[in-house]
């Protein structure tokens, strides 16, 4: 710290609990609530690794005894890097420490402090099997014909399309996979509050973004509509064309002898 003094970066992991004050934690014979403080003083930034440094996660879900909370609550005055995931995707943390080394520069954040480059996306947005709901094919049962032939997770309580993180896109392990592809609906680990937003299993009514009223029963009529409006329209081009081929051919009167006829 006095070496690099205003030039290191400082990573945590986990939230430091408040309550009793924050014995809950102790590290090296200190809250941790302190040395958190007392080590990110003179940081060139605090990456927050996680969910339960971000946004407190489980130690913070209601009623939370300990009252722990994100760093954010505690730290101020040094710029924060939110990497939220339970837990984060490797690829993604490395990536942002890389991309501090190499440009020596922060990256780009939103609102709630996420590098852009990794969190700007839902996991919606980018899954492979994005397809079958916008064709309104749905997984109904954990072993229905639909989760055999890898149909969308929405009505299982999948939270893709509020989610965002880089899943869908790095994948985990090498890439190897990620829960969507293993056959399980996203849980939003990286989203703020998730333990506090009801059961993993329940379906998300609305879908902000895309509509506020979508849901897994209109999305399918919508789409269905969508297709029987491009018919429409495609069938009416074509008898139009037809018209005017048969109008240019001299099988049907031209629009200038209609217009005097009805004159
Ligand atoms: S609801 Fe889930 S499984 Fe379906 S497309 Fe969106 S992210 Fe993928």
């Amino acid at each position: 710290m006095a070496k690099y003094k205003g030039n290191y970066l400082l990573a945590v992991e986990g939230d430091p609990p408040l309550n009793e004050d924050g014995t809950y934690c102790i590290v090296g014979g200190r809250p941790f609530v302190d040395k958190l403080k007392h080590v990110a003083r003179y940081a060139k930034a605090v990456i927050a690794w996680g969910t339960c440094a971000s946004w407190g996660c489980v130690q913070a879900a209601k009623p939370t005894p300990t009252m722990a909370v994100s760093i954010d609550k505690v730290i101020s005055d040094v710029p924060i890097i939110k990497v939220p995931g339970c837990p984060p995707i490797a690829e993604v943390m490395t990536g942002v420490i890389s991309y501090i080394l190499t440009f020596d520069r922060l990256p780009s954040l939103d609102r709630q402090r996420r590098p852009k480059m990794f969190y700007s996306q839902r996991i919606h947005d980018k899954c492979y099997r994005r397809a079958h709901f916008d064709a309104g094919q749905f997984v109904e049962k954990w072993d229905d014909d639909g989760a055999r032939r890898g149909y969308c997770l929405y009505k299982m309580g999948c939270k893709g399309p509020t989610t965002y993180n880089a899943c869908a896109a790095t994948g985990w392990n090498g890439g190897v996979s990620f829960p969507i592809r293993s056959g399980h609906g996203c849980i939003g680990c990286s989203e703020v509050d998730f333990w506090d937003k009801g059961p993993f299993y329940a379906r998300q009514e609305n879908i902000p973004r895309l509509d506020a009223e979508s849901n897994a029963d209109t999305v399918g009529i919508a789409a269905v509509s969508g297709v029987a409006t491009a018919i429409g329209l495609h069938a009416a081009a074509s008898v139009v064309r037809r018209i005017q081929q048969r109008r240019e051919q001299g099988a049907l009167p031209s629009k200038s002898d209609e217009t005097a006829d009805s004159g």
